[in-house]
């Protein structure tokens, strides 16, 4: 990434030629004739839904995948208008119109969901498209109804029509698991019994970052949505598993300035509680950044920046505001002076990865985490 500075206590850089290529690298995996949507839920990962989804519209990406009825609707307020966009977490009964309004496709999870957009439709009398959730044995939202039943319910809504079919694995970096063949199996079992009722959804999909990069087709499947992976991760897998396949690296770099800097004699404390003392002589940095921004509480004498191209240790506790480092490495660091949180810097390299283990929590809680306090910058 190029070296950019921006006048702000703590911000990040997003790079969206990196964002673009590495929706390239999950194009070209998941092969020709697949979608892509891209997800952007909780605001594209924290690197700026509207701007993520227009570096994926430039590049054609068809498709556009978020959470809630409401970040459908920002994307549409935000001036996104072809692309279709795929709500999959569910909606309530008081957002129904808003998806028809906004033209927002919703992933339906029950057999009443279909009911209801079937009664929508017919009010409207219009034809509303939806995607149909399996739970194929991850236990969270997808219908669990035998196909006999979700046959009949297609059969009494004709007004709400079957666009998608869809499940989500649990378990896809896991090779120590059989649950990614197990859903695999269920789900495709549901889909030939809809096929042969005469229910041929157009678009079928299974996969997202981690079935894409381990290579799990999941079966006949026409669509896939990826998120972590066009901000440049990918899980590690457990057991045994095949090559990963994706060629992506991470497109946020999180920044802070240091607002202060002094030299502590020996057996000073540091922080609320007190809960570092300096055992030598130190100097210390006062980085303008702290939990409130996104800096985990439990990087508390544990998490560590890049200062001065070198990896520093943060001291003590993490306050709302300010975070301590170490700067006994990195003398000549001044106030004003930046420091990185996440990213690269002379050939020092912090990622959400490593970031989310020191944490004890994992890369995406990481990424979400960065608060809206925290600038925005694109690169
Ligand atoms: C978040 C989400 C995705 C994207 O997952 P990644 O691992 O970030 O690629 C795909 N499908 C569903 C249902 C999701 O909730």
């Amino acid at each position: 990434m190029e070296l950019v500075s921006a006048p702000y206590r703590s911000y990040v850089l997003v790079s969206r030629e990196q964002i673009a290529r590495n929706y390239r690298s999950v194009k070209s995996v998941a092969g020709p004739g697949v979608e892509v949507a891209g997800v952007v839920k909780a605001d594209g990962y924290g690197q700026g839904a509207l701007e993520v989804s227009r570096v994926l519209l430039a590049e054609g990406a068809g498709w556009l995948a978020v959470s809630s009825v409401d970040e459908g609707v920002k994307l549409r307020c935000g001036g996104v208008r072809e692309a279709r966009i795929l709500v999959m977490g569910g909606y309530l009964p008081h957002e129904g119109a808003a998806l028809d309004e906004y033209g927002l496709t919703p992933a339906v999870h029950s057999l009443e969901q279909m009911r209801e957009l079937h009664e929508i439709a017919q009010q409207r009398g219009a034809s509303i498209r939806y995607h149909l959730k399996i739970d194929s044995g991850m236990g969270r939202l997808g219908t669990r109804a035998p196909a006999a039943e979700i046959v009949a319910a297609l059969e009494r809504t004709p007004h709400a029509r079957l666009e998608g079919l869809m499940t989500h694995f649990a378990s896809a970096a896991d090779y120590n698991s059989r649950q990614t063949e197990e859903q695999v199996a269920y789900f495709q079992s549901i889909a030939e019994a809809l096929r042969g009722a005469g229910f041929e959804p157009e678009l079928v999909h299974t996969s997202s970052t981690n079935a894409i990069g381990y290579g799990r087709a999941g079966g006949r499947h026409n669509m896939v949505r990826a998120g972590h992976a066009l901000y440049g991760y990918v899980s590690p897998a457990r057991g045994a598993a095949p090559r990963q396949l994706l060629d992506v690296a991470p497109a946020l770099t999180w920044k802070t300035k240091i607002l202060a800097v002094k030299d502590l004699p020996a057996g000073a404390l540091v922080g609320y509680g007190g809960t570092f003392r300096a055992s030598q002589a130190m100097r210390i940095g006062i980085l303008g950044v702290g939990y409130a921004d996104g800096m985990f509480h439990r990087l508390s004498n544990r998490g560590k920046v890049i200062a001065a191209g070198k990896i520093a240790p943060i001291l003590g506790a993490i306050s709302m505001d300010l975070t301590t480092i170490d700067l006994s490495s990195a003398p000549g660091l001044a106030p004003g002076d930046e420091v990185t949180l996440l990213g690269e810097e002379g050939g020092a390299r912090l990622d959400a990865q490593q970031i989310a283990r020191l944490a004890g929590t994992i890369s995406y809680n990481i990424l979400c985490s960065i608060s809206a306090r925290v600038r925005r910058v694109y690169v």
